[in-house]
């Protein structure tokens, strides 16, 4: 078996950039592919960014136990991490990733309370301001959302094992990568 590693942290910090490029340079790290009814962004691909799914498939997947653990993240947006594919790769002792939201990390947590949980932290709360304005693919209603849920999962750092600093892209890769090839 291996130890599940978590990865979480406020909105907007890179979670999604640092785990793109994770998966780039350490293909033998097994990177979980949450199911999601949002809507795919331009680029993004069924089955590798996410499952993208409509509200009544992810109902039967809730009620069928299929998730190991979901959150409403924005507003009425679902989504959630398969439990099957998780656990088989532990099982197989391959190194798991989840890159999740903090609601998610919690019920992961309770659950799996094994896992080594890691935050991923801004360098400053300037900074995450700043990158969540300037990725401007939300609306203004949506952002202002995004900033509340920000300063509530910031104060969320000590619920963690780890922190990383999202200061440089390839130093914050290497620190993750560090610690699930290091999580035994
Ligand atoms: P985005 O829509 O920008 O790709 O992701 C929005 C948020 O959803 C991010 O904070 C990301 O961590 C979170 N997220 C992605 N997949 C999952 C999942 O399977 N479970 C939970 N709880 N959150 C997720």
């Amino acid at each position: 078996m291996s130890r599940l590693v978590v990865l979480a942290g406020p909105t907007a910090v890179g979670k999604g950039t640092v785990v793109r490029a994770l998966r780039v340079s350490r293909p033998d790290i097994w990177v979980s592919v949450s199911a999601t009814t949002r809507s795919p962004r331009p680029g993004e691909v069924d089955g590798e960014h996410y499952f993208f799914v409509s509200d009544d498939e992810f109902d039967r997947m809730v009620a069928a136990g299929e998730l190991l653990e979901w959150a409403s993240v924005h507003g009425d947006r679902r989504y959630g991490t398969p439990r099957g594919p998780v656990e088989e790769r532990l099982a197989q002792g391959t190194p798991c990733l989840l890159e999740i939201d903090l609601q998610g990390a919690r019920q992961v947590k309770a659950s799996m309370p094994d896992a080594l949980f890691v935050f991923l932290a801004p360098p400053s709360w300037e900074e995450l301001v700043r990158r969540l304005v300037g990725r401007g693919t939300e609306t203004e209603a949506e952002r202002e959302r995004r900033l509340a849920t920000a300063r509530d999962e910031l104060a969320a750092v000590e619920e963690f094992d780890e922190t990383v600093v999202n200061d440089d892209l390839d130093r914050a890769v290497a620190a993750v990568a560090h610690l699930v090839e290091h999580a035994r």
